[in-house]
Order: structure tokens, then sequence, then C-alpha cells
């Protein structure tokens, strides 16, 4: 089973922020064994330097979104053929924060997953409960509703180029965490329902943890069977916490 350490960087960094963090980044990587995927997602505008500069070091560069058409009248979007042409090789789709701020829906994430699978692009698909639907015990099935509209219509080849983020909302930049335990039950969820498409291709769908993950609570997450890595906010803007998550995930996944 593969294991991925992506940063989501959000809307942070300028032009030279950006610059200095992927630096960094591939300075720190350096003399680590190749194996476990390293991913960053920075804004769009810094994509072409960050694949510049990261060419080489093994960090792979993916978008935050994309649009969910080929072309047209769509002003400030951005499709996954542009995406393609930069040489992006993932892309993160239905994060809660588009989910919450700018309406999207399972559907449209759908359709965004079929465009980026058209290009060759690997979607991040991300889903995960919000905090009164974990209260009232609804969590299985809300991400179950979610992964069903999302990836139901993929068959097990297409799956296989897709990896899952389970996000909790109430733990994405609260500092509150799912506990092992809560991520590894959801993850083993998840798993079983992936396995609709095939027991092989479930196997391989690499299912991230993303949700106030740090260096403090890293190996703790990244230890759990059903836990092959991570998906990191806040501590992907810091290089030194972004690669201490690389490192203890290196050292809790051996198998990589
Ligand atoms: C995220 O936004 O994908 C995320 C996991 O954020 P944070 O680590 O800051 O909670």
């Amino acid at each position: 089973m593969r294991t991925i350490i992506a940063g989501n960087w959000k809307m942070h960094k300028d032009q030279e922020g950006a610059i200095a963090l992927v630096d960094a980044l591939v300075t720190g990587m350096q003399g680590m064994p190749a194996g476990l995927e390293v991913i960053i997602a920075p804004p769009f505008p810094f994509i072409g330097s960050a694949l510049e500069r990261a060419r080489g070091s093994g960090i792979g560069v993916a978008a935050q979104n994309c649009h969910q058409a080929a072309q047209g009248a769509y002003t400030g979007e951005v499709s996954a053929a542009m995406l393609k042409s930069l040489g992006v090789s993932y892309c993160i789709v239905g994060h809660s924060e588009r989910r919450q701020y700018f309406g999207e829906t399972d559907t449209a994430v759908g359709e965004k997953i079929a465009a980026l699978l058209g290009q060759g692009i690997a979607p991040i698909y991300c889903c995960g409960e919000r905090k009164e639907e974990r209260e009232n015990g609804r969590h299985f099935d809300v991400v179950g509703a979610q992964l069903k509209a999302a990836l139901g219509a993929l068959t097990g080849d297409q799956l296989r180029s897709i990896v899952v983020a389970y996000e909790p909302v109430w733990a994405i930049g609260t500092g509150l965490t799912a506990t092992a335990q809560q991520a590894q039950d959801m993850h083993a969820h998840i798993r079983a329902l992936l396995r609709t498409h095939g027991e092989a291709a479930a196997a391989e769908v690499p299912i991230l943890y993303g949700g106030s993950c740090n260096p403090a609570n890293a190996a703790e997450l990244l230890a759990c069977p059903d836990v092959n890595g991570g998906l990191i906010g806040g501590a992907a803007l810091i290089a030194e916490q972004f690669l201490d998550i690389v490192r203890i995930a290196r050292r809790v996944k051996p198998g990589h």
C-alpha cells in the first residue's frame, strides 16, 4: 500500500513565501529514501513555480480545486486540462471549505472527479462529517452517502487512480483531532464501501486522514492500519513541521 503525505496550503503565502517553502522542502527531502509519496498543493498562482522548483525532488504538486467543465465562460475558474498542461499530477476535490464557502455539491464533486480522470490527474477526494452529524451518530452514513455520490459511478480501474482523504469537518483547522480509534473505524468503513468496486481496487486506494494533524499526533494516527497517510493543512505551511510528519510517516509505515 502507498503512503502519502500531502500538504494543503489553502490561500496562504505569496510568490516569495511559496518559493521559500518549496525550496525548504526540497532541501529537507534530500537524502530521504524514496518510496513514500510527498505532495504539496499550493494556490493556483504558485503552481508553475512549485513544479519548477520541485522537479526531480520526488515532491508531487497538486492543485486545490478545478472546474468540472472542459472549457468555457467560467470566469475565475481553472480546468483539469489547464492543470494537465502545466504538469500537475493531483488535484484536491470536495474539500469541506469548498463545500461550505463555495456551495460545492456532491454532484459537482463527482463531475470534477470525472474531468480530472479524463486528464489523467489523480483526484484527492475529501469527505467527512460535520460536528453535529458525529454527535448524532450519523457520521458513517454521512460519509457513506458522500462516497456513493462522488465515486459510485467509477469503475474499479478508475477507482485505482483516486486518493481518498477522510477529513472530519470538526477537526479541520480547529486543533481538535479524531482519536486514532475514530480515524481507524471510519477508514475501515470507507475501505469496506470501496469494495463495491472490487476487492482488488479497494485494497489499492490510499485513505488519508486530515484534520489538525501535526508532528505531535501524527505517529498515533498514521500507525492505524487503514490510515495510509495524511492531508495536512496548518502544519504544511511550516517546512520543519511538514518534514517532521514525513519523517514520522517513514518510521511508522515501514511498508510504504
Ligand atoms: C485541511 O484543510 O485539509 C486540513 C487538514 O487542515 P488542518 O490540518 O489545518 O486541520
